[in-house]
C-alpha cells in the first residue's frame, strides 16, 4: 500500500509517500519560517501564497525521491483541517486535482490525528493508548481504544502550549518560532522564579496556560519598572518547568486511570528537550506503560504523518469525494465513524 500525504495547514508545504502506513519512502517539507520571521508569527496571506508557489514543486520532488509515479500511488491523504483556511485550501485542491487526474482514491485526515500517527512511523501502536498532543494550536490528551478512534479527555481552555512558548519568547525579544529558543535558553538557566501551575479542578485533564503566560509578562514588566534585572535564562527555565510539570503530571495520572498500554507524544512542542527528558524519566518508573517519542523531524508539521494516518483511514474504508472542502475547525471525531 503506497499512500501520498499532503499537508498545508499552516506554514509548511509538505508531501510524503509512505509504504504500508509505517515506512517513509519520501518526505519533503518546504518551510516558510524565514518569510514569517520578520512579522513575529505566521501571516495567513503570505502562507497561502507560498503554498501556491511550492505545492507543485514539492509534489514532484516527493515522487522523484520515492522513484515512483502517480500510477503506483494507491491513495492520496490530505489534511482537511484544522488550520488556516487559505493554507488548507491549497493542499485540498491540489489533492483533489491529482486524485481526479489520475483516478486515485482521496482520503481526508485531521491534522492532529496526523501528529498522533507520526508515532506509527517509529513503532506499532498498542491499545488502549493515550497521546499527549502539544502543538502550536492544540494541547490535549487523546484516548484511543483502537485505530481510528479518538476521544479527547482533556484540552486547553485558553492558550496552547506552543502558543504560550511563542508569546513568552516574544516578551523576551526572541525570534519566531519561540519554542526552540526558550528550550535552548531554559537549559542555560535555573527554575528559581516562582510561577503558577494551573491544575484546575480535582481530576480535570484540561489545561490552561494563559495565566502562566501573563505571570511571565508581569514578572518582566515589574522588574523593568523597579529597574531590576531578571536573567532571561532563569525565566525561560522557570516557565518551562511550570509547563512540563503540569503536562507530565496529568499525562501520568490519565495513563494510570485509563489502564493505558502506550503513551505517544505528539505535536511541535514534542520537540522540547526538557519535556522529552522529564516524560521519559516519569514513564521509566511505570514498567507496564510504554512511552513513544518521535524524532524531531516528525514532531513538527510534515506530510509523512498525514500519509500514516491516511493509510489507516483508507484501510478502514474512508473515502472523501471530489467535493471535499477545507475545514479550519474540523473535529477529530470525523475519524471515529469509519
Ligand atoms: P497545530 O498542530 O496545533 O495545528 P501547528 O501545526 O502550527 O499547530 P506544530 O507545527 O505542530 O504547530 O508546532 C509548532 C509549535 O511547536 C510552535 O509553537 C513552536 O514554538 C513549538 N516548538 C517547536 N519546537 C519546540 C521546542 N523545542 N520547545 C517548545 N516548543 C517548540
Ligand atoms: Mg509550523
Ligand atoms: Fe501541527
Amino acid at each position: 500500500l503506497l499512500v501520498m500525504g499532503i499537508e498545508t495547514s499552516c506554514d509548511e508545504t509538505a508531501v510524503s509517500i509512505v509504504r504500508n502506513g509505517r515506512e517513509i519512502v519520501s518526505n519533503i517539507v518546504a518551510s516558510q519560517i524565514d518569510s514569517h520571521k520578520r512579522f513575529g508569527g505566521v501571516v495567513p496571506e503570505i502562507a497561502s501564497r507560498h503554498h501556491v508557489e511550492q505545492i507543485t514543486i514539492v509534489l514532484e520532488e516527493a515522487l522523484k525521491e520515492a522513484k515512483v509515479s502517480y500510477e503506483d500511488i494507491d491513495a492520496i491523504a490530505v489534511t482537511q483541517g484544522p488550520g488556516l483556511v487559505g493554507a488548507l485550501l491549497i493542499g485540498v485542491n491540489a489533492a483533489k486535482a491529482v486524485a481526479f487526474a489520475h483516478g486515485i482514491p482521496l482520503v481526508s485526515v485531521h491534522h492532529i490525528a496526523g501528529h498522533i500517527y507520526a508515532n506509527r512511523l517509529i513503532t506499532e501502536m498498542s491499545f488502549p493508548l493515550l497521546s499527549l498532543v502539544v502543538s502550536g494550536g492544540h494541547t490535549e490528551l487523546v484516548y484511543m481504544k483502537e485505530h481510528g478512534h479518538f476521544e479527547v479527555i482533556g484540552e486547553t481552555r485558553d492558550d496552547a502550549a506552543g502558543e504560550a512558548y511563542d508569546k513568552v519568547a516574544r516578551t523576551l525579544h526572541l525570534p519566531y518560532p519561540g519554542g526552540p529558543q526558550i528550550d535552548r535558553l531554559a537549559h542555560e538557566g535555573e527554575a528559581v522564579i516562582d510561577l503558577p501551575r494551573a491544575w484546575l479542578e480535582d481530576g480535570s485533564y484540561d489545561f490552561s496556560f494563559s495565566g502562566l503566560k501573563s505571570a511571565v509578562i508581569n514578572t518582566v514588566h515589574n522588574a523593568e519598572q523597579r529597574g531590576e534585572t531578571i536573567k532571561p535564562e532563569d525565566l525561560a527555565a522557570s516557565f518551562q518547568a511550570s509547563v512540563i510539570d503540569v503536562l507530565v503530571t496529568k499525562t501520568v495520572r490519565a495513563a494510570k486511570e485509563y489502564g493505558i498500554k502506550q503513551v505517544l507524544l505528539a505535536g511541535g512542542v514534542a520537540a522540547n528537550k526538557g519535556l522529552r527528558s522529564v516524560l521519559t524519566a516519569a514513564f521509566n518508573e511505570l514498567e507496564d506503560i510504554e512511552l513513544v517519542i518521535p524524532p524531531l523531524k516528525l514532531c513538527t508539521d510534515n506530510a509523512a504523518m498525514i500519509a500514516a494516518a491516511g493509510s489507516v483511514m483508507f484501510e478502514k474504508g474512508q473515502r472523501a469525494g471530489l467535493a471535499l472542502n477545507a475545514n479550519p475547525g474540523l473535529d477529530i471525531s470525523i475519524h471515529n465513524y469509519v
